[in-house]
């Protein structure tokens, strides 16, 4: 039986490391719906190269040169955000949500109320719209797995065990580049050193949250969704190695972990397949050869995205969907050297104290706060940046 599948975000890290699966697994999947967001040639080759029903790019203006690329082809060519969610309501037995950003929350939520099975990697939708995504998760009877390597770990250790069962969830973090930088040193550190992960390659997004450890903040709010334990029993631990992708403690003592090295395709596959498995060409683990695995506590003075993280899932609210804007912007403006490393956290914390708008009802109660929490911290880049310069 081949199983019909749609990556959302077919261009990125996470969309080509799926795509390199079903590659090596040709008869086992057929391609229904491909999307990009302005890579029209490459989104192209890869609608190509699969056989893909549908090609959508997000950007209109790309949508032209979609068209001429797939020109005598079967291929659909479609272009626009209408769009995006029209593909995620294509008949699918998998999607692969793996655009970056609160971009990828609409066709994210298209393809949960259709009550898809979808492989979520796409962390800051669920981060910015937490309880109405995993109310319409309820709805609608959809299947979320997680693909972030922590929450796939999570969901395997888990194995369908009683969540009143479990004590504690420890998420690992790699530290990031700057791990053992003092403050000093990462206020001048570049955005080149930022992207330059030491164990993980990915895309720049995720790679800057890595630095500064946002990413650990934005996964402790996932999990908090995704396995709903109560805050308290979230815990995070640095392990540089990455070896370890997090662990499940349950009430006898018993502690679970899930390892491997450190590449996506790993968590991909276990989605890709589940409930079953499927061989990969990764490396396997070596324990022998890595010889030794560390622990260290986290370090909230140097790393203030993990407080800030914690504090706003106990605020609740529209507090998650700001704190996510503001880092989309902060992260932005740091790639494009508008602000410095440390500036990333002080315009999320100040875009949180900016204002305190209300619980959001609706998607679109959310996109109207994602916007309004956009434009905030757009208009406080410069006071930020010239405080700290
Ligand atoms: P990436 O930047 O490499 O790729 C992003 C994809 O989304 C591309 O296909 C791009 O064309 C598309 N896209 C970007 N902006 C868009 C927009 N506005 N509208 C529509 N499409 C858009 O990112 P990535 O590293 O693959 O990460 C994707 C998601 O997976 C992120 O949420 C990230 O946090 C998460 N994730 C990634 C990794 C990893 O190893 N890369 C690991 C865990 C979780
Ligand atoms: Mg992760």
């Amino acid at each position: 039986m081949t199983r019909a599948i749609s990556i959302f975000g077919a261009t990125g890290s996470v969309g080509l490391s799926t795509l390199d699966l079903v590659r090596q697994h040709r008869d086992a999947y057929r391609v229904v719906a491909l999307t990009a967001n302005g890579n029209a040639a490459g989104l192209a080759e890869l609608a190509r190269e699969f056989d893909a029903e549908l090609a959508v790019v997000a950007e209109d203006e790309a949508y032209p040169a979609l068209k001429k690329a797939l020109a005598g082809t079967r291929i659909e060519a479609a272009a626009g955000a209408d769009a995006l969610v029209d593909a995620a309501k294509r008949d699918a037995d998998w999607t692969m949500a793996a655009i970056v950003g609160c971009a990828g929350l609409p066709p994210t939520m298209a393809a949960i109320e259709q009550g898809r099975t979808v492989a979520l990697a796409n962390k800051e939708a669920l981060v910015s719209a937490g309880d109405l995504m995993m109310a319409a998760v309820d709805r609608s009877g959809a299947t979320l797995l997680p693909v972030d390597s922590e929450h796939n770990a999570i969901f395997q250790c888990l194995a369908g065990a009683k969540l009143e069962q479990v004590r504690k969830i420890t998420l690992t973090a790699s530290g990031g580049p700057f791990r053992e930088f003092s403050l000093d040193r990462m206020r001048a550190v570049t955005p080149a050193q930022a992207v330059a992960h030491p164990n993980w390659d990915m895309g720049a997004k995720i790679s800057v949250d890595s630095a500064t450890m946002m990413n650990k903040g934005l996964e402790l709010i996932e999990a908090y969704h995704l396995f709903p334990v109560g805050l308290d029993r979230l815990d995070i631990l640095v392990h540089p190695q990455s070896v370890i992708h997090s662990m499940v403690e349950y009430v006898d003592c018993s502690t679970l972990a899930q390892l491997g090295s450190p590449d996506m395709r790993i968590p991909i596959a276990s989605a890709l397949a589940w409930p079953e498995r499927i061989a990969t060409n990764c490396k396997p683990l070596d324990l022998g050869t890595i010889g030794q695995l560390s622990f260290e506590q986290p370090d909230h003075v140097r790393f203030p995205a993990l407080r800030l993280a914690r504090a706003v899932v106990n605020e609740g609210g529209a507090k998650p969907a700001i704190l996510n804007a503001a880092n989309e912007v902060a992260v932005a403006a740091f790639l494009a050297s508008r602000i410095g490393f440390l500036d990333i956290a002080s315009l999320v914390e100040e875009t949180l104290g900016g204002y305190q708008p209300d619980m959001p009802a609706t998607l679109d109660d959310l996109f109207s706060i994602d916007a309004a929490a956009r434009a905030y911290a757009s208009a406080h880049i410069n006071k930020v940046a010239h405080a700290s310069a």
